[in-house]
């Protein structure tokens, strides 16, 4: 059957304009955003979930837990069994970028492969050549946070948690003023007898890595935000994958992935069922540096770690129509800046004009 093309166009025009779709020239805004980053969380289990010979088996070759909980024979099961609400909600009624499969790429621009300078990328929206180290220098650039942080409407609404001690100085706390739980006290002036709870959790577990707790009580000092002070710009740093990886443990870095995902999915949840952000809250998640692309380096970055520069973003809310995987488009990490400012509708190139443009979430 052959079908008139001009016609079948006005038609979806007429049922665009009649349920509200917005049109490619009618960007929606958000009321509010939510940014949360999973360090050194590869494209290469972003996009194929497990892989097979990473995993360690006993000595009668038997699969372990994680083998069997994450492992199947197409990459599209094993990505959605690995993280189902980036695979199951966000592809199919948002966005995902960086995609090689998809003749995509996602990749970092700052040369280097590690964490500062990855998120000095992201939130400063261009490398700086000055952070070349994850050494605690407060930093020189003015990221999009503390910007935001100064705007009409959004002044002390900016939030941030992220249990590696770096972060403070990442945002610059001591002059952008932006709160951030970070270490071993993910809510910076607990009041309440939870907000008390969830810092003694953070003590109590097993500080395993020495600069701070792990990701879970930055999650619940996250969600407690969202329903108490109600910021309109909130930012989650997730790390322990990172670690796990470093220490060369594949089982435990899936297992994060998963767990991450899952928190992702409970902070969307949240903002769902709150009056400020359902429905007016877009999320926008990604990772500060790629891995090594083999067995033999898969658990190192850094710039003498091939493919590493490589990484991805997923989008969803109301800012992102649901263009799914996104095809043949090249982005980097330096776009986050703009993009976080542009959901909300400000314009980042106003006091960064070196910063690189929004990613195109209109297409
Ligand atoms: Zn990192």
């Amino acid at each position: 059957m052959r079908i008139r093309i001009p016609g079948l166009v006005g038609v979806l025009l007429v049922i665009g304009v009649l349920t509200g779709v917005p049109t490619a020239q009618a960007p929606v805004l958000s009321q509010n955003v939510v940014v949360i980053t999973i360090d050194g969380y590869r494209w290469q289990e972003m996009f194929s979930g497990a892989a097979l010979e990473y995993f360690k088996r006993d000595s009668n070759d038997r699969p372990g837990a994680m083998e069997q909980r994450f492992w199947r024979s197409s990459p599209h099961e094993r990505r959605a069994v690995l993280t189902p609400f980036l695979w199951n909600d966000v592809a199919t009624t948002g966005q995902i970028f960086g995609d090689p499969g998809a003749g995509s790429r996602a990749h970092v621009t700052n040369g280097l492969w590690f964490s500062y300078p990855g998120y000095n990328e992201m939130f400063a929206g261009v490398a700086d050549s000055r952070i070349d180290s994850n050494r605690k220098l407060p930093n020189p650039n003015i990221t999009v946070l503390e910007w935001l942080n100064s705007r009409p409407g959004l002044k002390g609404k900016v939030a941030a948690f992220g249990a590696w001690d770096v972060l403070p100085f990442i945002l610059n706390t001591e002059r952008s003023g932006i709160p951030v739980g970070t270490g071993f006290k993910p809510v910076p002036a607990p009041s309440t007898d939870r907000e008390r709870a969830i810092n003694e959790l953070a003590t109590d577990l097993p500080p395993y890595w020495g600069y701070g707790t792990l990701d879970a009580p930055m999650v619940y000092a996250s969600i407690e935000a969202l329903r108490t002070s109600q910021p309109r710009v909130l930012y989650l740093m997730l790390g322990e994958g990172d670690e796990w990886a470093h220490e060369n443990k594949y089982d435990f870095y899936l297992e994060s992935a998963h767990r991450s995902d899952q928190f992702i999915r409970r902070i969307w949840d949240t903002l769902q069922s709150l009056p400020a952000y359902a429905g007016k809250t877009t999320l926008l998640v990604t990772t500060d540096h790629g891995r090594g692309a083999t067995v033999k380096d898969w658990s190192d970055h850094g710039r003498d770690v091939p493919a590493a520069e490589n990484t991805w973003f997923a989008a969803i809310g109301p800012s992102v129509p649901a263009l799914g995987v996104r095809r043949d488009v090249t982005v980097t990490t330096a776009q986050l800046a703009a993009t976080i400012a542009a959901v909300i509708g400000e314009d980042f190139s106003a006091v960064a004009p070196k910063a690189a443009p929004p990613l195109p979430l209109r297409r």
